[in-house]
């Protein structure tokens, strides 16, 4: 009895401190782990309001496999508090780390308003100092010089006039400095950023760009900070960086899923599951089973189905079939690979024998 009671007030108290470990259901598909990643976030060092190492916790207890800090390097609203030194944080943040099993990156974010207000963040760099007092163009080739990556921050951000592809921009493509770009910041999707992954091969990234806790969020409104899903051969920071070069990425927003079209088939294909078919004078009758945390909204004509998140539903169609294997094709409309373009997806249904 006492040791029941000592099980029921420690689930109680993880429960009521939210200190188990969640996690993020993506499947891996076929070649690469799924990692889930949030490469933009602020702390005190910054605008933010909390420190690395809470940053780190919640990252952790959240599930995400890699995280980057990436506070603003030109604007320190909180400097005649704390220190602004750039590697602190970094170093703070490795600490909190300690042995859990969460990659840290390091990263920072320039922070510009001329010619227009842009930002980017650069990841896998070394020595976020070294780009003080520097323009965009000296920035990005600093960012290279460290071997980092560069990704271009909601480029909608303050007017659609912001996300063009103007000639600053081209000149940092053209130089190869320019890697990636957020398709999703926060809970707002970018539509110049989904224009710009698709038609330049930029990889598409999703963040969270937090600055208060995180906690503070989900709870009240429902959902979940938005990240990346980097398809990565190894679960190592060297790994994620050659998958974000390859495009392998996959931004995760409000319910939708926006990444390259092959990489969205994948992921559907390792999600989805389809029971066998059962013939009905009405037509076809089967059950679709969603293994991820995003539904899957399928189409076809005025036909709609909504498979719930790590749910199930029972579809019935009017095809009929008395044999062999039937193929469907619906729309997956939240699924999205180019503006205002979704997936094409086919389900392939066979016919229970036993109980057709
Ligand atoms: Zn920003
Ligand atoms: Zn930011």
């Amino acid at each position: 009895m006492l040791k029941r009671l000592f099980a029921i007030v420690l689930l109680l108290g993880s429960v009521c401190y939210g200190l188990d470990r969640q996690k993020i259901n993506f499947p891996d598909i076929e070649g690469y782990k799924t990692l889930k990643c949030d490469f933009h976030m602020h702390t005190v060092i910054s605008d933010g309001q909390v420190s690395p190492q809470v940053r780190v916790n919640e990252a952790w207890l959240e599930g995400l496999d890699a995280i980057s800090i990436t506070d603003h390097i030109e604007y320190q609203p909180n400097k005649v508090y704390v220190s602004t030194e750039l590697n602190r944080v970094y170093d703070m943040a490795k600490k909190a780390v300690g042995k859990k099993d969460l990659i840290l990156i390091e990263g920072a974010e320039m922070t510009h308003n001329k010619p227009k207000p842009w930002h980017f963040n650069c990841l896998f760099i070394n020595d976020p100092e070294k780009f003080r007092d520097k323009n965009i163009l000296e920035q990005a080739q600093e960012c290279k010089k460290q071997g980092g990556l560069l990704i271009w921050n909601h480029p909608s951000w303050k007017g659609p006039e912001n996300g063009q592809w103007d000639k600053p921009i081209q000149q940092l493509y053209e130089l190869g400095l320019l890697h990636a770009i957020e398709a999703a910041n926060g809970r707002h999707i970018q539509p110049d950023g989904v224009e710009w992954a698709h038609t330049k091969g930029l990889a598409w990234m999703g963040c969270s760009d937090i600055h208060s806790p995180s906690g503070w969020i989900y709870p009240q409104v429902p959902g979940h900070r938005t990240i990346s899903l980097i398809l990565a051969k190894e679960k190592t920071a060297e790994s994620i960086k050659e998958a974000m070069l390859a495009r392998r990425t996959i931004a995760w927003a409000n319910d939708m899923l926006l990444g390259p079209e092959k990489h969205l088939r994948e992921m559907f294909n390792a999600a989805v599951k389809v029971g066998k078919a059962k013939s009905t004078d009405k037509g076809l009758t089967f059950e679709l089973t969603n293994n991820c945390d995003v539904p899957l909204k399928l189409k076809h004509g005025d036909n709609i189905i909504d498979v719930p998140a790590n749910g199930k539903v029972t579809v019935k169609t009017d095809k009929k079939a008395t044999a062999g294997k039937i193929e469907l094709q619906y729309k997956l409309t939240n699924f999205i690979y180019a503006p205002e373009k979704s997936l094409d997806v086919k389900v392939v249904v066979e016919l229970d024998k036993a109980k057709a």
